[in-house]
């Protein structure tokens, strides 16, 4: 048997480069992947191919395909805590059928990345969801998966891995940058990933997702004013109370529910959508009460998504 030479040393290359040949634990989901691949890849060749009721269209006199098309593209991203142990224990999970959950990618407390998924396909990660009019985010988004168990802090390498991945999706498809959004964000009622210590903040500064300006808390929050309790003989001196709280000087017609609706959030159960707001862009005292400064950022953030 002759061998191709070059053929044989591109193959022990990807070897080295990629897997390093040790034996995939995979291999039989894998084939289960191709295979349903395979049956989309069919689907995609039946022409013309009838949406559902469209036999009882008025049809025209031929089929004509058009010459000028792509697939289809994402354009946001939707990032997710794990809430499992390890990314093995995730990697079983979303090969199991049965749990009917999967992401396009998930990356490891390792920074290893693992891509599950062509991201022209659609994998099943935002569940009953909603962002301003987008009802169907599994449709729209590519979905990240950071193994975390919850409740943790993510590592350094993960979030190295993270922003290179987001990189490689912002330029690849032009994903506008409010577009960077959390499971918490489009899911208020059900979900709170990624959690309180993910680093929104420094994934804004990357050009993945909004955050609120430098300055904005000074700018608007003042201490509220002193009471003067005064005696009305005249006699007694005031008494004069400074309160411990600020009051900030946003304009008074402001509507928190309104501008939480503009950015994106679901607020048909307002307290969910407050606590998603203040997991995301506040990050302490995760609760339901917009305080002042809470008012302060989501009127700045409201802005920027006008
Ligand atoms: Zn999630």
């Amino acid at each position: 048997m002759k061998y191709n030479a070059s053929a044989l040393l591109s193959v022990l290359l990807a070897c080295a480069t990629l897997t390093a040949c040790t034996p995939n634990p995979y291999a039989s989901t894998n084939k289960a992947h191709h295979k349903q691949v395979k049956a989309f890849a069919k689907q995609l060749r039946v022409t013309p191919a009838l949406t559902p009721g469209e036999e009882q269209l008025k049809q025209g006199d031929y089929w004509v395909g058009t010459t000028n098309f792509s697939m289809r593209r994402p354009n946001f991203v939707v990032i997710h805590h794990t809430a499992q142990n390890s990314t093995e224990q995730t990697l079983n999970t979303f090969t199991q059928p049965s749990t009917q959950v999967s992401a396009h990618y998930v990356i490891g407390r390792d920074g290893k990345v693992y891509h599950m998924l062509n991201d022209n396909l659609r994998a099943w990660h935002g569940g009953a969801a909603r962002w301003g009019n987008d009802t169907d985010l599994n449709s729209s988004s590519i979905g990240i998966e950071l193994d975390n168990n919850g409740a943790e802090p993510f590592s350094e390498a993960q979030t190295a891995s993270l922003l290179q991945v987001l990189d490689m999706l912002k330029k690849t498809y032009n994903i506008p940058t409010a577009n960077f959004i959390g499971h918490s964000d489009i899911a208020p009622t059900r979900k709170n990933d990624p959690n309180h210590t993910f680093p929104w903040k420094k994934l804004a500064e990357h050009g993945y997702g909004l955050w609120y300006d430098e300055g904005i808390l000074e700018k608007y929050l003042q201490p509220a004013a002193p009471i003067v309790i005064s005696d009305s003989t005249g006699t007694a001196p005031a008494i004069i109370l400074q309160p411990q709280d600020t009051v900030s000087t946003i304009p008074f017609i402001f509507n928190p529910k309104e501008a939480l609706r503009i950015i994106g959030f679901d607020t048909r159960d307002l307290p969910a959508a407050i606590r998603a707001f203040k997991l995301h862009f506040v990050q302490d005292e995760v609760n339901d009460v917009l305080t002042e400064k809470d008012k302060v950022i989501l009127y700045n953030l409201y802005q920027k998504y006008m």
